[in-house]
């Protein structure tokens, strides 16, 4: 419930760029707190686009924490998988085996994306989502943040929450930088209704060939994603959706042809096609009344599935932070020291998956990479590393 008067003096109103999952999970979660928020989307209505997601248990953890009902229809509406294999392109079978979730307390989930989009903003009231306003400027004082979007509007906040996404425009003016850098992969992602006997029900399935891998999950309800990722020495970018559609059969041209049927049944305008960027590293996620969270603040590529889920541990820790806190800097410092290191370490790892998917030999301790120090966590092996990503502990909440 929200009251009319903010409980927390420093933060009568707060402003949140884009509702993708961070800007929809920090505004149920400052409601819920007593806090007045607006959020602000370039987009004029919410499409169902987009595929699937998979929530891992410390995203789903956070998520948990932020509204448990969330959680409730999530599982109810999506899959929790049980079985994760991998297949040659034409459906040999190569590897076989159990997904290993006994020593976390929550499921791997997969879920349509549209599905998280649609329960999350079913819990906002509609006249805080400010539709079609794209945010093209902020200036800040000592006392407040004015915000100018693309249709000639403006508005003024407390705190500027920056939740637009890898090619965010408030990192990009907060602190002066240029968009993350072209990673070398491109990835198609659609979502069907569709059964298969190669598709069964509550599986991963990823079929691989080199340099290319398509990876299926059963998103329950009889729906299943698909998701192609390929490397590409430049960013392809199909001049309409029918081109898209046609690339991807185009890539699966000699695959087992109950991958084409799939593609082939996809409705081409729901088809997302996204280059992979380069991680990009960031020593801070906070300027005075500006913040980041998602993937504004920890842009990372897609192949360790964390990206929805860190943004759901941005959400519980920056929440936690702006009402244990009794004024703005300490929350966000606090915020900050809370959740950059551990957001490094996995965008490191992630950059690690991207090269063994290179060379399968390397491991995780001999990894190297230009953009800096790979920190020790990023090294350790994989059943190591799963305990330390998937048993985070959320900051307590203040009573
Ligand atoms: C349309 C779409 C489909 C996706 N599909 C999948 C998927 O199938 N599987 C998967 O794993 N991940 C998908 N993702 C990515 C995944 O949702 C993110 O990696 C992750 O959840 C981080 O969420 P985010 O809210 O930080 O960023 P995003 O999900 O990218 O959301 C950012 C939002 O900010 C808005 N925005 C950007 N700039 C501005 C601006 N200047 N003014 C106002 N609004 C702005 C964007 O329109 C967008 O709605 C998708 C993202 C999008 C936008």
């Amino acid at each position: 419930m929200q009251s009319e008067h903010s409980p927390h003096p420093y933060l009568k109103k707060v402003g949140i760029i884009g509702a993708g999952p961070a800007g929809l999970a920090i505004a149920i979660a400052l409601r819920k707190k007593g806090i007045e928020v607006h959020i602000y989307e370039r987009a004029k209505t919410f499409r169902p686009i987009g595929a699937g997601v998979t929530l891992s248990p410390n995203g789903i953890r956070s998520l948990a924490a932020i509204d448990a009902d969330i959680v409730q229809q999530l599982k109810q509406q999506g899959s929790q998988l049980n079985r994760f294999r991998i297949r040659t392109a034409r459906g040999w079978p190569i590897l076989n085996q159990p997904v290993k979730d006994e020593d976390y307390d929550q499921p791997f989930l997969a879920v349509r994306w549209f599905s998280l989009q649609e329960i999350m903003r079913a819990k906002l009231p509609p006249e805080i989502l400010h539709l079609h306003h794209q945010l093209i400027h902020f200036d800040q004082t000592q006392q407040s943040v004015n915000l100018s979007f693309a249709n000639g509007e403006t508005a003024t906040v407390d705190l500027l929450i920056g939740a637009d996404g890898i090619r965010s425009i408030v990192r990009k003016q907060l602190f002066g930088l240029e968009d993350p850098a072209y990673g070398g992969w491109m990835t198609w992602r659609g979502v069907q209704k569709y059964q298969h006997r190669l598709l069964p029900p509550h599986h991963t399935t990823i079929f691989a060939k080199r340099g290319k891998s398509l990876i299926l999950l059963d998103n329950g309800q009889g729906y299943v994603s698909w998701a192609l990722e390929m490397t590409s020495p430049t960013v392809h970018q199909s001049q309409h959706p029918e081109a898209a559609k046609a690339r991807v059969l185009q890539e699966l041209s000699n695959w087992h042809p109950a991958l084409q049927e799939l593609v082939n049944l996809t409705d081409a305008n729901t088809i997302v096609e996204r280059p992979v960027c380069e991680p990009m590293i960031l020593p801070q996620w906070s300027n005075g009344r500006v913040t980041l969270v998602g993937d504004a603040a920890h842009p990372m590529a897609p192949f360790l599935g964390q990206g929805t889920n860190t943004t759901f541990e941005d959400v519980w820790a920056l929440s936690t932070c702006l009402v244990q806190q009794d004024n703005l800097a300490a929350a966000l410092q606090q915020y900050g020291n809370s959740r950059i290191e551990r957001a490094h370490t996995i965008q490191y790892r992630t950059m690690y998956s991207a090269a063994q998917m290179r060379n399968p030999f390397l491991r995780p301790r001999w990894f190297k990479t230009s953009l800096g120090k790979v920190p020790d966590q990023a090294k350790v092996g994989e059943k190591a590393f799963s305990d330390w990503l998937y048993q985070y502990e959320l900051t307590a909440e203040s009573t």
